[in-house]
């Protein structure tokens, strides 16, 4: 028989490691992002959505914060609709890298294709696969039109993050070419590595990033709207994406000890997807060396671990009616 969670129990994890992090020291705003660096260090949030479209929130859940690389969860799903799962594996890959976000070591050693949509490399290939092909403004539409549906509520374009962003980039900018160069870029590569930039830049909430991984949970509808987003077959497909690579370096690390298919962000966000349960997101800007919230990641395994679950374990849990 299967154990069953109710919203209370889910409701107390959610405080009880809001107050056990809350005050946890470490870590380094993102410096290499200007905009980033000088985010407020100290705000902290965790917001958690069940398939059944209940919302728990404590703390800075509705700031604003860039989404960075949790977008590219997002735009994978996009790739996904558009091309299939067999389109995304021939053109992009599902591979590990072992190597931090941004690595064009990665790119070398595997020069037939970019890994995985969840690292700069294959997140720039996703954006020039996007559909319209060769039309910049549509395909920019189709990116927020999708991550508006997953969000179940529109994103709002940070200017000033992407004008920091823009002005810094010389490391996506060399990758993007030398992804040219291997036949992996499917469109213009500056109008590739733009749209990657600017929804790098998309400025959302805890809140609003917990129900994108509870429409994931709930293999593809969105548990406030009530929209169906994505076929239900693609969700093992997007879950294994962030089990493989959500951590870069440290995903291995990260899923032996969390049991948690999650994907982090440089503005210090990290999603986290336990199928059937429920979509997570915490958010505390001070970061690890490999780019991973410390304050989300404690946070995070501290609902996981409290709740005694594992996305490997075979114990059958239900959420209560
Ligand atoms: N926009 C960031 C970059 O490309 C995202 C990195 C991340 O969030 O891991 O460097």
């Amino acid at each position: 028989m299967a154990r069953t969670l109710t919203h209370k129990q889910l409701e107390t994890a959610v405080h009880n490691a809001y107050d056990a992090c809350k005050d946890l020291a470490g870590g380094q705003n993102a410096h290499y992002i200007p905009y980033l660096a000088n985010v407020d260090a100290g705000l902290f949030g965790i917001s958690l959505c069940t398939p059944d479209g209940h919302v728990i929130s404590v703390g800075d859940t509705a700031y604003r914060l860039g989404i960075e690389s949790v977008s590219k969860v997002h735009t994978a799903i996009l790739v996904l609709r558009q091309l299939g799962a067999a389109g995304l594996l021939e053109k992009i890959g599902a591979d590990a890298t072992g190597l931090p976000f941004n690595s064009i070591f990665a790119i070398l050693l595997e020069n037939d294709h970019p890994s995985t949509p969840l690292v700069n490399a294959g997140a720039i290939t996703a954006c020039s696969l996007v559909e319209p092909v060769g039309d910049a403004d549509k395909k920019w539409q189709a990116i927020v039109e999708n991550m508006t549906d997953l969000l179940g509520s529109a994103p709002q374009l940070i200017d000033e993050l992407y004008r920091s962003e823009s002005a810094t980039n010389f490391e996506n900018r060399s990758i993007a070419w030398l992804l040219k160069e291997y036949g992996r870029i499917y469109d213009d590569p500056a109008v590739s590595l733009d749209l990657y930039t600017r929804q790098c830049s998309l400025g959302v909430t805890a809140e609003q990033l917990a129900i994108s991984a509870a429409t994931i949970a709930a293999d593809g509808v969105n548990p406030v709207t009530g929209k169906r987003i994505f076929d239900a077959a693609l969700a093992p497909q997007i879950v294994s994406l962030m089990a493989t690579v959500g951590f870069y370096q440290h995903s291995g690390d990260w899923l032996y000890t969390a049991g948690l298919p999650a994907k982090t962000g440089v503005g210090g966000a990290v999603i986290g997807v336990m199928p059937g349960l429920f979509g997570l997101c915490a958010f505390a800007p001070p970061l690890d060396d490999a780019g991973n919230s410390v304050k989300a990641q404690a946070a995070l395994k501290h609902i996981i671990n409290g709740l005694g679950l594992n996305v490997f374990s075979n114990e059958a849990v239900e959420l209560a009616k």
